[in-house]
């Protein structure tokens, strides 16, 4: 990874807050992401405090079912990509979704993601419909529902959300047409993504992105440059966390380009206590990647700025299977020691669970 050098910030530290939440430069945000060792610790107090602030010490419970893993895209960083011939595709049986839903409404987790590689068949789009209605109805309307289904066309995501989701997450990844290129197939267009977020917005979804931290080609500045994007975007909850590379996957080659381990996770808590002070009301959730990265990084994440954790309850015979990256957590877990876990994460952290409460983003409530 590129990086350049800071001048700034070599005497004195900055107020981050205010420096933050104004109009900060993309090299102003830049060197914060790569501030190390006590001054780190300090942009990463600051922002736990802004959080404190705002939305406040309660971590909400988003159920995770990794619907399906059949993909019609080719993303060159993801190992469900529709080129890796050695993934044993499947879709969750529709019984299997409702009892996980079940559980998480049970379990007082007040929200639940389906999450799934792309598909826009009517079949597809007709199943997660009907799903998101029994989801609905089964928990009185209890259970909030967010989707990460991929880019869809407007009339499918109005489906969707008239059917009863909340929620839609989207991800970026990058906000640099140049980097996006270099993931991605020629026919996979990144403003595509811009108009699907838009229609999101248009459709009264909660709206969610995010981006990768630490790939190849990827410099700091460019990390800068895409969380000043998400504030343009005016998202209401971010999903992001460091690349961890998967070997059947075309950027598997240029793993001698990223980042060490600890380098990634370095950077990444810095995006998310950046993200937090640059965007204080919105949601932001403690991602499995940087919790694969390192034991306690759900937990840091959650101590510094994410107000969202997603237990997994994909059932096991999928679990290991929906493979996008190496060492992916919770693959052996029961959903029970994921919701002691989780527990234990939250309060490590020094936060309470969010039982029995959607945590619609404060950000989308005030608009
Ligand atoms: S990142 Fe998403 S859209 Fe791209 S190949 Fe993986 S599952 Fe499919």
């Amino acid at each position: 990874m590129e990086s350049r050098n800071p001048s700034f910030f070599e005497q004195t530290l900055p107020d981050f807050p205010a420096l933050l939440s104004g109009n900060p430069s993309p090299e102003e945000v830049e060197a914060c992401l790569q501030l190390r060792g006590e001054k780190a610790e300090a942009l990463r107090r600051a922002a736990h405090e802004t959080k404190m602030k705002t939305v406040g010490d309660k971590v909400y419970l988003r159920a995770l079912v990794e619907y399906s893993n059949i993909c019609r895209k080719n993303c060159f960083y993801c190992g469900i990509r529709s080129g890796n011939p050695e993934v044993r595709r499947y879709a969750v049986g529709r019984k299997e979704v409702l009892e996980a839903a079940r559980f998480a409404h049970q379990a007082g987790f007040g929200s639940m993601v389906l999450q799934s590689g792309e598909r826009q068949d009517e079949a597809f789009v007709a199943e997660i419909e009907s799903l998101v209605e029994a989801i609905v109805q089964q928990s009185g309307g209890e259970l909030g529902i967010t989707l990460s289904l991929g880019e869809q066309k407007a009339e499918t995501y109005a489906r969707w959300r008239k059917a009863g989701a909340l929620r839609y997450l989207l991800r970026i990844e990058t906000s640099s047409t140049e980097l996006y290129a270099r993931l991605h197939p020629v026919d996979h267009d990144f403003r595509t993504r811009l108009d699907c977020l838009k229609a999101l917005r248009d459709t009264g979804y909660q709206v969610g992105s995010g981006i990768m931290i630490g790939l190849p080609f990827q410099t700091t500045l460019q990390i800068a440059k895409d969380l000043l994007f998400l504030r343009e975007l005016d998202v209401d909850m971010v999903g992001m966390g460091p690349y961890i590379e998967h070997p059947k996957t075309p950027l598997w080659a240029y793993r001698g380009q990223i980042p060490s381990w600890q380098g990634r996770y370095d950077l990444s808590m810095n995006a998310w206590a950046v993200l937090r002070l640059l965007m204080p009301d919105i949601n932001i959730a403690s991602t499995t990647a940087i919790g694969s990265l390192h034991p306690k990084g759900r937990e840091e994440a959650l101590y510094v700025a994410a107000n969202v954790i997603m237990p997994n309850l994909t059932p096991f015979s999928e679990r290991k299977e929906y493979f996008l990256y190496e060492h992916k957590l919770c693959i052996e877990e029961s959903h029970e020691d994921s919701r002691e876990n989780i527990e234990r994460i939250i309060r490590a952290a020094g936060c309470r669970p969010g039982y029995f409460e959607q945590g619609n983003s404060l950000r989308f409530r005030n608009r």
